[in-house]
């Protein structure tokens, strides 16, 4: 049987990932394109902090190690191996301690 919750991880890192440049992007254009000070700008922001959080419920959400259920929070996007069982996260294959 297929573990469940490895599409899972895929799905958060994507999801977590687009959540996090749209945020950047959001950021970058209450910077450059909208007077400071101004109600573009705050609504701007506010959409960009809304993005962060929707990044972080995804991550706590789906992120997690399909083999073991351990969360990944941190380095959800470089990581390749769980922490915890040493298995890497896309293959289940065990990796070497260095
Ligand atoms: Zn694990």
């Amino acid at each position: 049987m297929k573990p469940s919750y490895t599409s899972n991880f895929e799905y958060g890192k994507r999801m977590s990932k687009i959540c996090m440049i749209a945020a950047i992007c959001l950021c970058l254009m209450s910077l450059l394109l909208v007077p400071a000070g101004s109600l573009a700008q705050g609504a701007l922001i506010l959409a960009g902090m809304a993005f962060i959080i929707g990044a972080f419920i995804v991550m706590y959400k789906y992120c997690r190690c399909p083999h073991c259920g351990k969360h990944i929070m941190t380095g959800v996007l470089v990581i390749t191996s769980c922490p915890r069982c040493h298995r890497n996260l896309n293959t289940g294959k065990k990796t070497k301690k260095r």
